[in-house]
This record gives C-alpha cells, sequence and structure tokens, in this order.
C-alpha cells in the first residue's frame, strides 16, 4: 500500500506512521526526521536546512524534492510505503505526483488525523520539554501551524478531490487512534 499521514503538528503524525507501518509491514518515511539526522551528522543538507527547521519554516523545495526521490528510489519502498511531512505543498504535491508516475505507481489512500487546537498545542509543548526538538519552542510551534494551515492544509482539497482522503480522529490513546486508523484501511 503506498499512503500519506498527513495533520498538522502535533497530530500523532509520526508516532502512529511508525505503528501503522509496522502492521502494514512498509517502510515509514518521515522527511522531518530525515532532515534532523542530517542536521545532526552536519551533512550538507542538514548544514542548508538547519535554518528553516529552526524558524519553523518550510525548507526549499530544491533541498526536500531530491531528498524524497531518493529515498523513495529505494527497494525497500517497492511495496509500498507510509509517507510523513510530504507533501506540504501545492508544488510538493507535483513533485510527488511526478515521481510516482515515473515508476509507473499511485497513492492509495491518504491519511489525515484530526485533533483540536487546544490538544495541539498541549502535546507539542509537552514534547518540547521531554524530547528537546530544537522546533518545539513556543515560538517556532506558533510559526509551524500558521504553516501548516496557510501551505499544507490545502492539499486535503486536492486529495479529497482524487477521492482519496481518509480522515480519522486523532484523540485518545496511541493504540486506539491506531486502530482506527487500520479500522479505516481494511
Ligand atoms: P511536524 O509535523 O511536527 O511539524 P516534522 O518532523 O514533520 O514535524 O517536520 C519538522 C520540520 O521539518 C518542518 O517544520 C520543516 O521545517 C521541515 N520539513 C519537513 N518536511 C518538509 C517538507 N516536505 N517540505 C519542507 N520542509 C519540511
Amino acid at each position: 500500500m503506498r499512503l500519506l499521514i498527513m495533520g498538522p503538528p502535533g497530530a500523532g503524525k509520526g508516532t502512529q506512521a511508525k505503528e501503522i507501518a509496522r502492521r502494514l509491514e512498509i517502510p515509514a518515511i518521515s522527511t522531518g526526521e530525515i532532515l534532523r539526522k542530517n542536521v545532526e551528522d552536519q551533512t550538507l543538507l542538514g548544514r542548508e536546512a538547519r535554518r528553516y527547521l529552526d524558524r519553523g519554516d518550510l525548507v526549499p523545495d530544491e533541498i526536500i524534492n531530491g531528498m524524497v526521490r531518493a529515498r523513495l528510489d529505494e527497494p525497500d519502498t517497492r511495496h509500498g510505503f507510509l509517507l510523513d511531512g510530504f507533501p506540504r505543498t501545492l508544488a510538493q504535491v507535483e513533485t510527488l505526483d511526478n515521481i510516482l508516475a515515473d515508476e509507473g505507481v499511485k497513492l492509495d489512500r491518504v491519511l489525515v488525523l484530526k485533533v483540536d487546537n487546544d490538544e495541539l498545542v498541549r502535546r507539542l509543548l509537552g514534547r518540547a520539554e521531554s524530547d528537546g526538538r530544537t522546533d518545539d519552542t513556543e515560538e517556532v510551534i506558533r510559526r509551524r501551524l500558521e504553516v501548516y494551515s496557510e501551505q499544507t492544509e490545502p492539499l486535503l482539497g486536492v486529495y479529497a478531490q482524487r477521492g482519496l482522503l481518509v480522515i480519522v480522529k486523532g484523540m485518545g490513546e496511541v493504540d486506539e487512534v491506531t486502530e482506527r486508523v487500520l479500522a479505516a484501511l481494511a
């Protein structure tokens, strides 16, 4: 199965993506995680991406597109994948369409996690204390939520038109949400 998982920062995409991918036996691919790893390893890509990450802004397409294409070229994605964090803009939708068209495959579903705004902020601030992600300060969180509603939320309309959206309530226990997603996919 070829899946996207979408939703605002704090919706639990990363957590759910890992568990759902494990259950479906496909790789979970998180662009945020790949970027943070590059920053940590101080690669050229990481050095270029860092200032955007730290501000809560999107990393430019020139950086991200090649990174995603290379990852989706790897053999473990042949029978499917769960992509988390890409696409985030309408231009990235087109890039993904092109990558998939080149491989002669199509997306099966786009999962959307719905979580109330208050709960999002509460979770993100909680994570800031526990994980120490440099983009989890209050100001940067606010910026990431703004970027999401301006640039990423419009993508839901595009995928809805294609008949791919599967909307799942992301509130409640982690396991409950996973079961809800798997039931919605069945
Ligand atoms: P969250 O979903 O909690 O905001 P992510 O780990 O998905 O966190 O992303 C963290 C940061 O990585 C984003 O704020 C952005 O700077 C960068 N990033 C991740 N994916 C993309 C993308 N597709 N395009 C541009 N920037 C991205």
